[in-house]
């Protein structure tokens, strides 16, 4: 059997050439990082949980016309997506202070934003993503004003329709990040949402009781990080309600 090729491995995911041109094995590691990848652990499961919900949510995005690059869930931990030429950015939408913005500016965490708010970062380990402007962006072209208008209108929509998914389940959106790509379609480029959605890259909070359900369970030791991850998960429908707390999930189909 021949091997397939490895394009990239990243912190939870390697990207293997899918079966046809333009397309890509996503593959979906059990590894967590934090802090820059100064804090490591595997946790058992975490990749199984994260393919399954990143499917839920581009799913439901590409329902409702918000473009994505999922295809196909292929198995329990990998999906068909189409190959994007990544923008080099990550696009973090805020509804409630929390995490960097709160340590930033002195904004205490769980306070509503009056607005939700866009922040692009320069994906760049080596800096440490840093934070940028739209001045940035634009002179050291990492993407076009266009693209920008695009990318603001695209994390949105996505805003709008995770904050609704999760609300719905009793769980408030407090912010998340996304990653865009660029597909050509003859003379035209198009932007869609790329890479994941997931625990991972949101953050998630119990309406009720303000429980973190998200990776900062990891990030800040608050207990087992699949334990969160599945609640989630059934609370979406996405694994039946009497799965076991995860070591090894029974999934839906
Ligand atoms: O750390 P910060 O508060 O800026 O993170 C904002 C949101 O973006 C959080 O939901 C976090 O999980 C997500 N994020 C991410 N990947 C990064 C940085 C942040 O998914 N490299």
């Amino acid at each position: 059997m021949a091997r397939r090729k490895k394009i990239y491995e990243g912190k939870a995911k390697i990207l293997y050439e899918g079966p046809e041109p333009g397309t890509i094995v996503q593959y979906f590691k059990d590894d967590a990082t934090a802090f820059n990848a100064e804090k490591k652990a595997t946790i058992d499961g975490k990749g199984v949980l994260n393919n399954r919900l990143s499917e839920f949510f581009m799913t439901g995005l590409n329902g409702i016309g918000v473009p994505t690059h999922f295809l196909k869930r292929l198995n329990m931990r990998e999906q068909l997506v189409r190959a994007v030429e990544i923008i080099p950015l990550e696009v973090v939408v805020r509804n409630v202070a929390a995490g960097s913005i709160s340590k930033r500016l002195g904004i205490a965490e769980g306070t509503p934003l009056p607005r939700p708010i866009v922040e692009f970062y320069y994906k760049d380990d080596d800096l440490g993503d840093p934070i940028v402007s739209e001045e940035h962006i634009i002179a050291f072209q990492w993407a076009t004003q266009q693209d920008l208008d695009d990318m603001v209108a695209l994390a949105l929509r996505v805003n709008d329709f995770m904050s609704g998914c999760m609300l719905s389940v009793g769980i408030k959106l407090v912010d998340f990040k996304i990653e865009v790509g660029r597909i050509f379609e003859g003379d035209y480029q198009r932007l869609i949402v790329a890479d994941e959605i997931s625990p991972d890259s949101c953050r998630l909070w119990d309406i009720e009781t303000g429980q973190k359900l998200d990776k900062d369970v990891f990030r800040r030791d608050l207990g087992n990080l699949a334990d969160a991850y599945t609640e989630v998960a059934q609370r979406l429908g996405v694994l039946p309600k009497n799965a076991t707390p995860m070591t090894k999930p029974t999934l839906i189909n």
